[in-house]
């Protein structure tokens, strides 16, 4: 779902992306996130009463410092934090507009990693945002399960955080639930652990590196069903697991029935399969839109209905797994290169399946897009446009013409170069657009540019 050509890197001992002025001013949501910190890993502990609703946390983050500094600048919104330390020694703790301001005693050093626990807990809820309501929420008639869907900036409802698209790390959680309710979140299984007081623990790992916004965990009464599928001749097996409400389980199991036949298809076309799971969960709730969490793709019951007719939406949340996870974005103005190759992806499986190939769907959307209002410059359609369709159909549409421009060897040879880069980093549209000209070998200023900063839409070069 998201022109300086900063990139972070691939984890590891980089800096910390600093912080500019003009650089804050483009921003879409600059009061989240900081910069002054690198976040290395989050730990979440989390109890959660599904009764009450009541969540009880303790978040360790280990991170590294920009500069020599005091403070730790965190965003959490709607939760009380009770105390929090530093490298093991307590410290000052102010809250305001959504943040939790950590005040230490010694500075940190820069490049030096340290810790920051911190214990809070409340009854967790969705952010209030311009796209609706966002974040942690409550599922099922009888309110005893939880959905987390966060994007873009829905990840302070229920943990602290340094809530960066382009602020990636891997993730531990411990998720404690009553006796018979399960748990899912990204990553794998590491273990379940029974508790005397009734409850069950239950452990997943992500290496990630993962953005704050794809982080999700989910709570409630699921059937489950596991496979390890070839994504690849020789290539790593991947395990897949799909989780869905018993009352949805032949339609969730008939339309999630070809994600190992996407899986293949898309590493064939995208290069190996990023991360080292994958799976959906389908939850007991109506969604707007299903959310591409990193290896854990989330649905609505209104996305699931026996008959394929969201199939294209499953294939665009696994393309997301390259396009958006793997590869992030620096900032939200960015994300024609999220949702553009993600929906991309999907005439290129409807290709795959023998029905309408790319170019038909392209031509389609083209002569549709052409009777509306062109009024986004999609490569920065500013933030109230974040979830516009048009960037999502003008960005597949730009994929489009690049691949009748540069022809289909150095297009999809760009499309896994493109993934293979920047994988696990952030990456903006310049970079993009320099990525391109490298692959093809020529200038691609006349084509690139009136697709993705002019308003008024171009028409489809000859084909090469
Ligand atoms: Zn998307």
């Amino acid at each position: 779902m998201t022109a300086a050509t900063a990139l972070s890197g691939r984890g590891g001992g980089r800096a910390p992306a600093r912080d500019t002025p003009a650089a804050a001013r483009r921003r879409y949501f600059p009061r989240h996130g900081s910069y002054g910190h690198r976040t290395l890993s989050y730990d979440l502990r989390l109890d959660y009463d599904p009764g009450e609703g009541r969540l009880d946390g303790h978040a360790r983050i280990q991170a590294v410092a920009a500069e020599h500094t005091r403070r730790v600048e965190l965003d959490l919104a709607g939760l009380t934090v009770h105390a929090a330390e530093v490298d093991g020694r307590p410290v000052a703790v102010h809250r305001r507009d959504g943040k939790v301001f950590l005040t230490t005693g010694e500075p940190l050093a820069p490049a030096q990693p340290f810790v920051a626990d911190i214990r809070y807990g409340g009854s967790p809820g969705p952010l209030r945002t311009p796209f609706g309501p966002i974040g942690w929420d409550r599922t099922g008639d009888g309110h005893d399960g939880t959905l987390v869907a966060s994007q873009p900036v829905g990840a302070p409802s229920w943990f602290p955080c340094n809530d960066r698209p382009d602020d990636k790390a891997a993730y531990t959680f411990e998720v404690r639930v009553p006796r018979g309710h399960h748990v899912l979140a990204n990553g794998t299984l590491h273990g379940r652990e029974e508790h005397d007081d009734g409850t069950v623990g239950w452990t997943y790992h992500h290496p990630g590196p993962m953005a704050t916004y794809l982080a999700a965990v989910y709570t409630g009464r699921f059937a489950h069903e596991t496979q390890t599928i070839e994504a690849s001749p020789g290539g790593s097996p991947v395990p897949l697991r799909n989780a869905y409400p018993a009352h949805l389980a032949a339609a969730a199991r008939h339309d999630l029935a070809r994600q190992p036949e996407i899986l293949r298809a898309f590493t064939g076309l995208f290069g190996p399969y990023p991360f080292e799971s994958y799976g959906a969960v389908v939850v007991d709730a109506e969604l707007g839109a299903p959310v591409e969490n990193q290896t854990l793709s989330v649905f609505g019951s209104n996305h699931m209905d026996g008959n394929r007719s969201w199939e294209t939406l499953v294939a665009h949340e696994i393309a997301h797994q390259w396009y958006g996870n793997s590869v992030g974005l620096t900032d939200w103005q960015h994300i024609w290169l999220n949702e553009g190759f993600a929906t991309y992806a999907e005439w290129l499986w409807s290709e795959h399946i023998g029905e309408d190939d790319a170019d038909t769907l392209a031509r389609e959307a083209w002569r549709e897009l052409s009777g509306r209002r062109q009024n986004l410059r999609i490569a920065d359609p500013g933030r109230r446009h974040l979830f516009d369709d048009r960037i999502y159909v003008r960005g597949a549409c730009t994929l489009h013409a690049l691949r009748l421009a540069v022809g289909d060897e150095s297009f999809f040879r760009l499309l896994r170069s493109w993934h293979d880069t920047h994988r696990g980093g952030s990456a903006d549209t310049r970079t993009f657009f320099t990525h391109a000209e490298h692959t093809a070998g020529r200038r691609l200023q006349d084509l690139l540019h009136p697709w993705l900063f002019d308003k008024r839409l171009p028409e489809f070069p000859a084909s090469t």
